[in-house]
């Protein structure tokens, strides 16, 4: 199943409606970094910490 963090719930303040999605946790984590990155943002471990407490399994579609 896939996996996704929305920018929004990690980061309220940034009004961002970006929904991070990866196959697996690893491919999820590296687009985290790359879109924390597009936010001007260090992905350092303690940041990265952070955003991976907000991984959700992607809900199945109809
Ligand atoms: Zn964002």
């Amino acid at each position: 199943m896939s996996k996704i963090i929305e920018c929004h719930k990690v980061n309220p303040s940034s009004d961002c409606a970006h929904v991070v999605r990866g196959r697996d946790e690893e491919e999820l984590m590296q687009n985290a970094e790359a879109h924390a990155r597009e936010h001007g943002l260090e992905p350092t471990p303690e940041l990265m910490a952070q955003v991976r407490s907000y991984i959700e399994d992607e809900p199945e579609r109809a």
